[in-house]
């Protein structure tokens, strides 16, 4: 039971289910102290506290009294008092949305030292110095997120007072230094704030906290939740915990730990270790880190309670987590624990080996994966023979193989990356303002940091090539290059990174097809073991998932070549055959015949030169889908299309005439593209228009579809034709036709004495159809949604134009979150096809129903497509193993 006037939850009354309510961090830390795991005592502030915050800028009444009792139990559970003088209990203040966005928002940790507590601190931990180096990154960090004072002129107090000092790391100085530079630090807080820091630890927590409700809108967190799409209304939960030190000597430290290898789904001890350090210092890279392995050398007492609370999370997880924790003078702490990110690969093993292990089934597996993964892991790779001269070797932090100029900055990223260049962005290290450049990055090259630094978090989950850690990398941001071993690379040269291997090349190294493709391809691996266990985890995934789905999964194809790559993929039929690709190269001329005919004669014979050349496309087509339907639509687009430019020929005409040998042809012809040019093509003389109004070209189509099915059928094939009619707007265009088709169809039959079964149905692509599906279904056997065309007109966006022109500030002002034509708008087109597939099935309940946009190979909008009971989606041959999966996961 969830009650929404609760705002304070202690770590001891939540649990992992409530993630909504106290963030992923809130919940996975009372999970963990509900298991008896050692997580410091604390509590969680509810995400509904904070939208009530953000929606009327003021803290619920209640909060501040139920926050005042948590804080009190706490007290009393650990023994002292916040900021109390002589002992001091601190905190720290910790955002935690429903999902992990590190780094976005705001966290302030030792809350409660004051001028008199540090004094408490420094005797009880026996430790000056550590005292006020807690008590300066208390006032950094509270002047920085919680006043909004320029980071900036913290750091460059602290450089003045290393430079005085002439030490060049922050632990060479000492706590008189650190002393001075507290009061520095004040006195810079009283200037740009125009207040002194709070010396009311109460106070100091209550500021704190309302600084991390408001890091929700945050243009960095603003920005993160839009490219991962994060709905924008869900806001923080906020995490009060007692503080533990990982800076108190040789005895501590801080980690991260993975209970399973990220990259590759190993089993195994993975992790990064740093003593005496905090845990920010892990993340931001900025000393490195030991593997965790060797904590084992370190303390073996923490390492083995470690290694066993590994155990238990994550076999009561049933997946691999990642932890955060502590060592404070050798008692482990644990501070945040969540199911871990991991890469697309590992993702497909963990699965897999979780099945074996028996601890989750077929249709768990299915929810682990995805198809956005599946896609990632049929990129192409580096040629591991390459020549191409190897510069460094980094982490393998995000996998993927990336080729692009050399860039120093994030501005350059984005600038560079908007004018069509790719680029990889080259940093010492990454922190959350290098967001934008990342997002506009081929992929993120770091000389510092390890597999847990904001880089490879950050570039893991956006599925984005990452090496990080490349020390051998001398980056000079400042001079935009890089130097390694005497090579430089300057800004603009082009470099590659392998995020499989953290190998970085100079130059272009040239790509080897995936193994993933190799496998579906049919073809032998003849790879690493790597790699075939990756594809022998694809094909049980792909088998549990062919195994659940309702939906069948057919291909947009035009030519035998696609629909047998196709087939291979696992395509069960061909869901669109665009047949104006049928018409380009040489035989545009024969349109343009076509087109010119003046007399019944001339349009009669350029129709019998095009006969025998659809004739034999088709044969091509059905013998590759032989036994599987294949859906032949007839010619779409504008017929001017297959004109010349009217402003290349009016200057050709213009020049001819000027030199007085115009010739008759050219004139003719100029008055053709004159009278068929048109101010809006896509809403011109397309689709079943052209079929209307230029005599028979359709019937020309039908014919040959219909003398390829016969011949199949002699050659003793299986030919499943179904004849597709295009841009439909009312039922009368389609019964006209239908009535002529039916009758050629007849006339094949008469004359090859073959039986001819061809199904004829219409495309849904105009809001006109789809409200008037019913009727439509008359004269149609079968439906297939042209959501490409659908969105066009639904949103009144031309699908050529909108992407490149305004889509970006669409984006950026968080209109959608991704383009229409990309993922179906379920709420605008998306209930237009809904309506229509229910029409359609209450006039004809045994209705064929498909769809053949873009749409068809989109994750997301396949989840939908399933949902509203089409029976099949159509895409592009790569995409077909990614709509089977999600077809899968839709069903499971
Ligand atoms: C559509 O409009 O969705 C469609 C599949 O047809 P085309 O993209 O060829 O216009
Ligand atoms: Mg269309």
């Amino acid at each position: 039971h969830v009650d929404r006037q609760k705002f304070v939850y202690d770590f001891t009354e939540g649990n992992r289910d409530l993630k909504d309510l106290l963030g992923g961090k809130g919940a996975n830390l009372a999970e963990m102290t509900n298991l008896g795991l050692p997580v410091p005592p604390g509590f969680t502030i509810t995400t509904e506290a904070c939208k009530e915050y953000l929606a009327s800028g003021e803290e619920p009444a209640a909060l501040r009294d139920e926050v005042g009792g948590h804080l009190e139990a706490l007290e009393q559970k650990m023994g002292k008092k916040l900021g109390q003088a002589d002992d001091p209990l601190l905190v720290s203040v910790r955002s935690g949305a429903k999902f992990s966005m590190p780094g976005m928002m705001d966290t302030v940790l030792n809350i409660g030292l004051s001028d008199k507590s540090v004094q408490g601190l420094a005797k009880q931990a026996g430790d000056d110095r550590f005292a006020w180096d807690s008590y300066r990154r208390l006032i950094q960090m509270f002047g920085k997120t919680v006043l909004g004072v320029d980071g900036e002129l913290f750091e460059d107090a602290l450089e003045k007072a290393k430079d005085a000092k002439k030490v060049t790391v922050d632990t060479d100085l000492e706590a008189a230094d650190l002393k001075k530079l507290v009061t520095k630090f004040k006195k810079i807080v009283k200037t740009e704030a125009g207040r002194d820091f709070p010396q009311d630890p109460r106070e100091q927590m209550d500021l704190a906290v309302k600084a991390v409700f408001e890091s929700w809108n945050g243009e960095r967190a603003k920005l993160y939740r839009r490219q991962e799409r994060i709905p924008g209304d869900l806001g923080t939960a906020v995490n009060v915990c007692s503080m533990v030190f990982g800076n108190l000597g040789p005895d501590s430290g801080t980690g991260v730990a993975f209970t399973r290898d990220p990259a590759s789904g190993h089993q195994g001890v993975y992790g990064d270790y740093l003593q005496n350090a905090q845990g920010e210092d892990v993340v931001a890279g900025i000393r490195n880190t030991v593997p965790l392995a060797e904590l084992e050398q370190i303390d073996k007492k923490s390492y083995d309670q470690l290694m066993q609370i590994m155990e238990t999370l994550e076999t009561h997880y049933k997946d691999l987590c990642d932890i955060e924790f502590t060592i404070e003078r050798g008692q482990l702490w644990m501070l945040q624990t969540r199911v871990g990110k991991r890469t697309a690969a590992a993702a497909f093993r963990i699965a897999t080996q979780l099945v074996d292990q028996g601890l989750i089934d077929e249709t768990e597996a299915l929810q682990r994966v995805n198809g956005a993964q599946l896609a990632q892991l049929m990129f192409p790779r580096f040629d591991e023979d390459t020549k191409v001269e190897k510069l460094a070797r980094g982490i393998a932090a995000s996998p993927g193989a990336a080729v692009g100029k050399a860039v120093f900055d994030s501005y350059t990223a984005i600038k560079w990356s908007r004018s069509g260049e790719k680029v990889i962005l080259v940093r010492r290290e990454t922190n959350p303002d290098d967001l934008d450049g990342m997002i506009a990055a081929e992929g993120i090259l770091t000389s510092r940091g390890g597999k847990t630094s904001h880089a490879a978090v950050v570039a893991r989950g956006m599925g984005k090539t990452c090496v990080c850690g490349a020390e051998e990398l001398e980056v000079d941001t400042k001079r935009r290059r890089l130097t390694v071993n005497g090579t430089v690379i300057e800004e603009g040269d082009v470099i590659s990174i392998d995020g499989s291997t953290g190998k970085v090349y100079a130059g272009e190294v040239p790509v080897v097809p995936s193994p993933v493709v190799e496998y579906f391809e049919g073809r032998m691996h003849a790879g690493a073991d790597e790699a075939d266990e990756l594809v022998a985890a694809v094909h049980r995934i792909m088998s549990f998932a062919d195994g659940k789905r309702r939906l069948r999964v057919r291909a947009n194809a035009d030519n035998a070549e696609d629909a047998l790559r196709a087939r291979r993929f696992g395509a069960q039929g061909i869901g669109l055959c665009r047949t104006e690709h049928m018409f380009l190269g040489e035989r545009r001329e024969m349109v343009e015949k076509l087109i010119l005919a003046d007399t019944e004669n001339e349009r009669e014979d350029a129709l019998k030169q095009l006969l025998p050349l659809q004739k034999r496309d088709f044969v091509e087509l059905f013998e590759a889908m032989d036994g599987l339907p294949v859906t032949v639509r007839l010619l779409d687009p504008p017929l001017h299309e297959f004109l010349p430019d009217i402003t290349e020929l009016s200057v050709r005409v213009a020049l001819a005439e000027s030199r007085k040998d115009a010739n008759e042809n050219d004139l003719r012809l100029l008055q053709a593209v004159h009278r068929l040019h048109e101010q809006n093509p896509m809403l011109g003389l397309r689709g079943v228009r052209l079929g209307l109004v230029i005599p028979g070209l359709f019937t020309m189509q039908v014919r040959a579809i219909a003398e390829a099915a016969a011949a199949r059928k002699n050659a003793k094939g299986d030919p499943r034709a179904e004849i597709m009619i295009p841009l439909v707007g009312t039922v009368q265009e389609l019964e006209i036709v239908r009535d002529e088709a039916e009758q050629v169809i007849a006339e094949v039959q008469e004359q090859t004495g073959v039986e001819l079964k061809l199904a004829l149905g219409t495309m849904i692509e105009l809001p006109r159809a789809a409200l008037t599906a019913g009727q439509i279904a008359e004269a149609a056997e079968f439906f297939s949604f042209g959501t490409n065309d659908l969105t066009q007109t639904v949103w009144g966006f031309s699908r050529d134009d909108v992407e490149a022109s305004f889509f970006t500030a669409y984006l950026e002002k968080g209109i959608f979150g991704v383009s229409p034509f990309e993922t179906i708008d379920k709420d605008g087109v998306g209930s237009l096809v809904r309506n229509a597939v229910q029409a359609g099935r209450a006039t004809r309940p045994d209705l064929k129903l498909g769809v053949c946009g873009e749409h068809g190979g989109d994750p997301e909008s396949v989840h939908f497509f399933h949902e509203v009971g089409l029976d099949y989606v159509s895409c592009s041959p790569f995409r077909i193993p990614v709509a089977r999966l999600e077809a899968g996961r839709a069903a499971a």
